[in-house]
């Protein structure tokens, strides 16, 4: 066993009256925000060991899981406690049925689409989001109840409710703009039910946030153990760097490295890729390939931080993000610093972040070309989000014809059966629904309609709760 101390500081901690404190991760989890607003973020990163990981090839996504997860959490949790928690999560279970698989297509010489689509909600996210509510539920003191509020432009807040319904004494709470979610998004929301209240606000996204914001500093919700599990919550991000381990131990020879190209709009997926690096995975390139809300490769390209506000709508709607949350962490592990709102405050080392990224955006135009492209070439389909990855990855090709000799992955973040509307209108077929998709069109969805005001928001769960 490695020695060495783990805990967590915030990205604002070299900022004046920063908090200079450590935290557990126990903590960070529970609180989502450090309490100078900064993110938490680990003092250190633990490392692969490579003669482990090589015995791993071959064997089932829980046990990796189970390795990489016990060098962050083994200062915290029971190994026995943590296995139990990894194996109902990862391993065949009624939520996730056949356990973890991701579908590896070879699409041409050295280029593959990982499909991380195939859990209970057909994104992404749900690979994080059932980690972390197992996680909130092995924190629960007997008797405490947990109230956890969510803000969601649609993928987030179906994976979040999912991986959290049926669990004893903790509620969530999940708003979502009435008017800007897709329908099958909005029936997803609505037909989790159980101990998830859906609540469909007659406002904006950026609205809903705020009420989740103002909520968490409101003194009279106190007494609720109020609980975020937004994208920036550090037990969202661990989790997700499992799965690029696991995709190198699928097509790379020991030692191999990789590139990924990754559709990206907080940052969350593509900082767990370099989390993975970083404990050593032998990755040469990660693309970060967005939409038009392109703020953060416009900054690897100029050196020049400018959000965008508000964030521009592109049929890759889980991509429409102007300020992308996780940027605090990126400049952090680069030496930098910024705040919350995009305002700079130390620039990072931005040669030795471009080693690493590169940054590329398309518009919907490229995206839904690319989508017909790869569908008539290749007979693969991909949705909007996954487009914007594959037009990365050839565009880093036509930059670097000398690493043409190098495998390299395309994620696909979320099921083609998510956009039917768009794949029908590009591609003139229809998507084949996944299990889970197919399940729930059956069900009636419900949820509570509200007014844009936070009183009646905050009087509703001091009532409801
Ligand atoms: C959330 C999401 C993204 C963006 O991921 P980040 O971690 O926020 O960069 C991309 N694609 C889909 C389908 C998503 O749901």
């Amino acid at each position: 066993m490695t020695n060495y101390q783990l805990f967590y500081q915030s990205t604002n901690k070299d900022l004046q009256n920063g908090n200079q404190g450590r935290f557990s991760f126990q903590e960070a989890l529970l609180t989502g925000l450090a309490p100078d607003d900064g993110l938490f973020v680990f003092n250190q990163i633990p490392q692969l060991d490579f003669s482990a990981l090589e015995q791993l090839r071959g064997r089932a996504y829980h046990e990796l899981a189970y390795y990489i997860l016990e060098l962050f959490l083994r200062q915290e949790i029971p190994a026995d406690q943590l296995k139990n928690i990894v194996q109902t999560t990862y391993a065949p279970n009624p939520k996730w049925e056949r356990g973890v698989s991701i579908p590896l297509e070879l699409v041409k010489e050295n280029t593959f689409i990982a499909r991380l689509d195939q859990g209970p909600t057909a994104s992404f996210k749900d690979f994080a989001a059932q980690f972390m509510a197992r996680l909130f539920d092995y924190y629960r003191k007997p008797n405490q109840q947990i109230t956890i509020l969510v803000a969601t432009s649609g993928d987030t807040g179906s994976a979040v409710g999912e991986a959290f319904k049926g669990l004893e004494g903790i509620k969530v709470y999940i708003l979502y703009p009435k008017n800007e979610v897709s329908p099958i998004q909005k029936h997803q929301l609505e037909t989790i039910g159980d101990n998830v209240i859906t609540l469909s606000i007659d406002a904006k996204f950026d609205d809903c946030q705020a009420f989740v914001k103002q909520a968490f500093l409101d003194p009279e919700l106190s007494g609720l153990n109020l609980s975020s599990a937004n994208s920036i919550n550090i037990g969202r991000l661990i989790p997700q760097a499992i799965y690029y381990v696991y995709i190198y131990l699928q097509i790379s020879r020991a030692w191999e490295p990789l590139v990924f190209s990754i559709p990206s709009g907080n940052l969350g997926n593509s900082l767990a890729c370099e989390i993975a690096r970083r404990m050593g995975l032998p990755v040469k390139k990660i693309l970060i390939a967005t939409n038009a809300n392109n703020a953060f490769p416009k900054f690897l390209q100029t050196g020049a931080y400018h959000k965008i506000s508000p964030s521009l709508e592109c049929v890759s709607n889980a991509m429409n993000v102007g300020n992308p949350s996780n940027l605090a962490r990126y400049f952090h592990l680069f030496g930098g610093i910024v705040d919350k709102s995009g305002n700079v405050f130390q620039a990072p080392d931005l040669h030795a972040m471009r080693e690493v990224l590169s940054g590329y955006d398309f518009s919907d135009e490229q995206t839904l070309a690319a989508m017909q492209k790869v569908y008539r070439e290749y007979q693969i389909l991909l949705e909007p989000h996954g487009a914007i990855g594959w037009l990365a990855l050839e565009q880093f090709e036509l930059e670097n014809p000398e690493l043409k000799h190098l495998k390299k992955v395309i994620i696909e973040t979320a099921h083609p059966a998510k956009f039917p509307e768009t794949i029908e209108d590009s591609l003139s077929i229809s998507p084949e629904n996944t299990p889970f998709l197919q399940a729930i069109q059956e069900k009636t969805g419900y949820s509570i309609a509200m007014p844009n005001d936070y009183t009646y928001f905050k009087n509703f769960l001091l009532q409801n709760t």
